[in-house]
């Protein structure tokens, strides 16, 4: 995957205002927020998505969640409340072909998603 941006950004192949990193994952500022806390968290190994990941990759999920946890407290979201949000697909919306999970806060953030 040469032309993967977000293994481009793990790699410190392109630049990324980084929050958090260790061997396995790290989170870094979106580029373009909707709001006024708005992280990506990332597995350093390039999964394409949701739909791609197996068994053996549970551990890792849960890092990310996790690590979004610590730093929606550290950032100073706790309180308020914040959005966790994967993207799947092209109906999921999602625009990067490299998994990863929003963390999106610091404002209300009423659901985009209404009833049909
Ligand atoms: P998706 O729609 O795939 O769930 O979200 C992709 C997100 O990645 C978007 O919110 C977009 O702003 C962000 N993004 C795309 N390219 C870059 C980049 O080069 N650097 C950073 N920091 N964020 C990016
Ligand atoms: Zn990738």
């Amino acid at each position: 995957m040469e032309e993967c941006i977000f293994c481009k950004i793990a790699k410190k192949e392109i630049n990324a205002e980084a929050l958090f990193e260790d061997d396995d994952i790290i989170a870094f500022r979106d580029i373009k927020p909707i709001a006024p806390i708005h992280v990506l968290l990332i597995p350093k190994r390039h999964i394409g998505s949701v739909a791609e990941i197996s068994e053996d990759d549970a551990l890792l999920m849960g890092k990310l969640i996790f690590q979004a946890k610590r730093l929606a407290r550290e950032l100073g979201t706790e309180e308020g409340g914040y959005k966790l949000l994967f993207r799947v697909g092209s109906d999921g919306g999602q625009e990067v072909p490299h998994i990863h999970l929003h963390l999106i806060g610091g404002a209300p953030l009423f659901e985009e998603i209404r009833p049909i």
